[in-house]
């Protein structure tokens, strides 16, 4: 990376940059990034993914909610279906 040394921060226009974030793609200096997931990130990109990672968990939520209660509606018909199956005579025998 011999271009490196010549780039400056993009927050400190007067410190020279010393990694890239790989997001953006743009230089900063050693304060400005963040080492998150094995790669090199700046503190903007950051907040965005944890933002992103945030809003995507309430989506997950809300699909294993719909799945939960999709599944508890199956047993519950699947119960129900068994239940009339079951020949009346034996419901009177067993109560
Ligand atoms: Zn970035
Ligand atoms: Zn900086």
């Amino acid at each position: 990376m011999p271009a490196l040394v010549h780039q400056k921060c993009f927050e400190h226009a007067q410190r020279e940059a010393s990694s890239r974030c790989l997001n953006c793609k743009r230089y900063y200096c050693r304060e400005c990034v963040v080492e998150h997931a094995g790669r090199i990130t700046c503190t903007a990109c950051l907040r965005e993914l944890a933002a992103r990672k945030s809003s995507r968990r309430i989506s997950y939520g809300a699909v294993f909610a719909a799945l939960g209660f999709l599944m508890a509606w199956l047993v519950f018909y699947g119960l129900g279906r068994l239940l009339l199956m079951i020949p009346a005579q034996f419901h009177e025998g067993v109560m």
